[in-house]
């Protein structure tokens, strides 16, 4: 099989039109969403590439915070509520890569498909089955 050509799985290496034309639809919703809010609350000027990014590590970090210490099994089960601010903390990381995608003009969903084929170049299924290993040990 070819570079870039990887069978990534359903939706993943190349996108049935009406999935991907739904979920894309859905991000520039949430763009235009997040552009409104902010502009009714002028926090644009707040906004630059490198606030946001340092912005959605916090918020990375705060998911995290949910997790600390926690065992491994546990972390699989999560209970209802503990769930419902382990998904209010993904979906901050997620407004303000929304957000950061938007300010620097990149099409999230072309950057994760392309990167998903990068990564199946690096891990080929055959040695990388069953390892955790980086790709430079494989
Ligand atoms: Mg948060």
């Amino acid at each position: 099989m070819a570079p870039g050509c990887a069978n990534l799985g359903p939706g993943l290496g190349r996108p049935t039109a009406n999935h991907g034309d739904d979920m894309a639809k859905d991000l520039r919703e949430l763009r235009d969403a997040l552009r409104q809010f902010a502009a009714d609350r002028d926090w644009d000027q707040y906004h630059s590439p490198k606030n946001l990014a340092a912005a959605l590590v916090v918020e990375a970090a705060e998911l995290l915070e949910h997790f600390k210490w926690m065992p491994d099994g546990q972390s699989r089960i999560l209970g209802e509520e503990k769930k419902q601010v382990v998904a209010h903390e993904m979906a901050d990381v997620l407004l303000y890569l929304v957000q950061l995608s938007d300010k620097l003009g990149i099409d999230l969903l072309a950057s994760a498909r392309d990167k998903m084929r990068v990564n199946a170049d690096k891990y080929p299924v055959k040695p990388a089955r069953s390892t955790s290993g980086k790709y430079t040990e494989l």
